[in-house]
């Protein structure tokens, strides 16, 4: 176990959504500072934390300059060129490790690496070629989702198959942009839930309760605690969330998003090597929020409970959405949370609220 960072410390974030701007406020709260690296001036986290670093991510300049002024450093996003954290970690510590960014980064070395440790998820095929996509939706009875193998998020690079003969292959793989792909199979899901997870730099692992999340134009819309499914199925999540932390040798948190079956059985839909836009209720309903919790391990701190003191439901502003703030500011019992974007472009997420319950039984 390292040693914690002393407070006046400095972390470095890379990338500077929204995500990175929660980072830094949590940073801040624990007597941290923050660098932010990211292209665009002014961003969401940059409003925030203490100095902005101008420059892309696998800007080489900016990357020393981020590697010499900070004592550790995250990221917000999973798209962090691999190449450029591993070149960071060589001066100063990366966490979560670079390898949980490989892994997620690829749909396709995701599962073999889920499978790999025992978790189940959706049948899949790698698609390099119309004939392996024929071939793959003659296994899946004609109904899959054929994915981009990498840069996809919110059900961007995505198209659905239904009752699709082998014949309808024909093309995909040009007017998907010739990129490596995968066929997954089609999942009857009775409902998608994720686990917000962490892993202490000493090893401990703690969890938040699953959240139900609902998708919009496969954005998520909204996230619901306690998620409906049961204590097995909980602890079932939660295990899974625990043995990937632990075969990637994490530090830091993580987002798992499961697809819950009729039977109670789960299917990892995929990982997020960061905090989770479906674990933005934790900083209502939780005395420690994901963001917080990131922090601690990041910087060697001892884990906070992830216990809630609350239901609720956490719901996304998007776009235009974000006018109804002023609204929703007037119930009492709501913590609102804008990210500070000057322009509300439709499926932009611009802000979340969520709304708190009593605590009733998961
Ligand atoms: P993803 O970008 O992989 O998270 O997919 C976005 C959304 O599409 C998920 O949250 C699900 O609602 C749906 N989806 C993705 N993969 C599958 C699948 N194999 N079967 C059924 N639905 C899926």
């Amino acid at each position: 176990m390292t040693a914690p960072l002393p407070a006046g410390s400095t972390i470095g974030i890379i990338g500077g959504g929204q995500l990175g701007r929660m980072l830094a406020m949590a940073a801040a709260r624990l007597g941290y500072r923050t660098i932010v690296l990211e292209p665009q001036a002014d961003c969401p986290a940059a409003q925030v934390a203490n100095h902005q670093i101008v420059g892309a991510y696998d800007d080489a300049v900016a990357l020393r300059e981020l590697a010499r002024r900070c004592d550790v450093v995250t990221y917000e996003f999973e798209n962090v060129p691999v190449n450029a954290a591993q070149v960071l970690a060589e001066t100063v510590a990366v966490l979560p490790p670079p390898r949980a960014l490989d892994v997620s980064q690829d749909r396709l070395t995701e599962k073999t690496f889920l499978n790999g440790i025992g978790l189940r998820t959706a049948d899949f095929r790698a698609v390099e070629a119309d004939e392996d996509l024929g071939a793959a939706l003659r296994d899946f009875k004609g109904l899959g989702i054929l994915k981009t193998r990498r840069m996809g998020y919110d059900g961007k690079g995505q198209r659905v198959f239904r009752n699709a003969s082998p014949d309808e292959a024909s093309g995909v793989f040009k007017a998907m942009g010739g990129v490596p792909l995968i066929l997954e199979s089609f999942v009857s899901f009775e409902r998608e839930i994720s686990v917000i997870a962490a892993r202490g730099s000493g090893g401990a692992l703690c969890a938040y309760d699953p959240a139900e999340n609902v998708h919009r134009d496969g954005i998520l819309h909204t996230s619901t605690v306690p998620a409906g499914v049961g204590l097995g199925v909980a602890a079932a999540a939660k295990q899974a969330a625990f043995a990937i932390l632990q075969a990637l040798d994490y530090v830091g948190v993580i987002g798992v998003e499961f697809f819950v079956l009729a039977d109670g059985s789960l299917l990892v839909n995929e990982i997020a090597p960061r905090v989770h836009n479906s674990g933005h209720w934790t900083e209502a309903a939780c005395t420690i929020s994901q963001f917080e919790q990131h922090v601690r391990a990041v910087a060697g701190l001892p884990l906070g409970l992830a216990a809630r003191h609350s239901d609720c439901v956490m719901e996304n502003l998007i776009g235009d959405e974000v006018q109804r703030a002023a609204q929703l500011a007037h119930e009492p019992n709501l913590m609102l949370h804008l990210y500070g974007k000057a322009e509300a472009r439709p499926g932009r997420k611009m802000g979340h609220f969520t709304r708190l319950g009593p605590l009733t039984e998961a």
